[in-house]
């Protein structure tokens, strides 16, 4: 780990949960932090209460809205210094499964870090820590060997994958998504995509490291209260994946810092 003076830090969906967590931990470690929520109040008062762990300050930033990632990329290149980390940590669990329950999914837990770490990535510093905060449940065991070939294939690039993740939400519309050999869970997908997103820009980006990240089950609004690990066990992970140094390891999927399978 490397010495964390001047270094900036991003987290997305940080007002709560393990994305607070995370914000505090990085602050803790000497980073200047940027909480970023969908709902600036929420966010402020996060970073308010964060004050005695750091520096930490509160933003806007919906990861599902084009116009809001953009104002807050302008707001980064104008006002923040050297970004070291980017931390996609915002992210939703939705109720049933049906094409809204994927899309809505997707346009979080896919979408929006594809859309933020495309804004956000040219702020980077060289070296630079890109968190993918995905889950154990992203894993490629409940597909088809067709469709996981799919998802492992190197030579996927993002086009190739938004078109892949397409497919699902159509399947699921015409009430084919099993026969075609998906899970009947759009969030699975959605994590899927995430560590397919992981390797593809680890692979396309020589100049950052892309690693995803399973905290455990976390108990937080989404993992609820039966969940075997504390917020804070679960972001120290992420935080891990995010203060990474030079020989940092690219294109990974991680969980208490040890590599786990796709
Ligand atoms: P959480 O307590 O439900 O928090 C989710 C966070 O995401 C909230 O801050 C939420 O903001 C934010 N968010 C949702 N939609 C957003 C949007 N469009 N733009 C910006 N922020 C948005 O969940 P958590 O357990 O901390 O989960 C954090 C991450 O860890 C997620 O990616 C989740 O999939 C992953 N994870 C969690 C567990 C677990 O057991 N908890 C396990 C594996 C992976 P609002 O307050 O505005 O809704």
């Amino acid at each position: 780990m490397s010495n964390s003076k001047g270094k900036w830090g991003i987290v997305t969906g940080g007002n709560r949960g393990l994305g607070l967590e995370t914000c505090r931990q990085l602050a803790q470690k000497g980073y200047s932090v940027v909480l970023t929520a969908r709902d600036l109040t929420q966010a402020q008062e996060a970073a308010a209460n964060l004050a005695r762990a750091g520096t930490v300050q509160a933003a806007h930033l919906d990861v599902t809205d084009e116009a809001s990632v953009r104002a807050f990329a302008e707001q980064a290149e104008a006002s923040f210094g050297p970004l070291h980390a980017l931390v996609n940590n915002a992210g939703i669990s939705m109720k049933g499964f049906d094409v809204d329950v994927v899309q809505g999914t997707l346009g979080v837990n896919f979408f929006g870090a594809l859309r933020v770490t495309q804004a956000l990535s040219p702020l980077l510093v060289d070296g630079g820590n890109v968190v993918m905060v995905s889950s154990g449940m992203g894993e490629l065991n409940a597909y088809s060997s067709a469709i996981k070939a799919r998802f492992l294939d190197e030579a996927l690039g993002v086009d190739g994958l938004v078109a892949l993740v397409g497919e699902f939400a159509a399947a699921v519309k015409n009430g084919q998504h099993e026969a075609a050999g998906w899970p009947s869970s759009a969030y699975r997908v959605s994590k899927a995509a995430l560590n397919a997103l992981t390797r593809i820009l680890a692979r396309q980006s020589a100049r950052l490291h892309v690693n995803a990240i399973c905290p455990g089950w976390v108990k937080t609004d989404m993992g609820g209260p039966s969940a075997s690990r504390t917020v804070e066990q679960g972001a120290r992970s992420i935080v891990w994946a995010a203060t990474l140094g030079a020989d940092a390891p690219n294109g990974g999927f991680f969980r208490d810092n040890k590599a786990i399978g796709w």
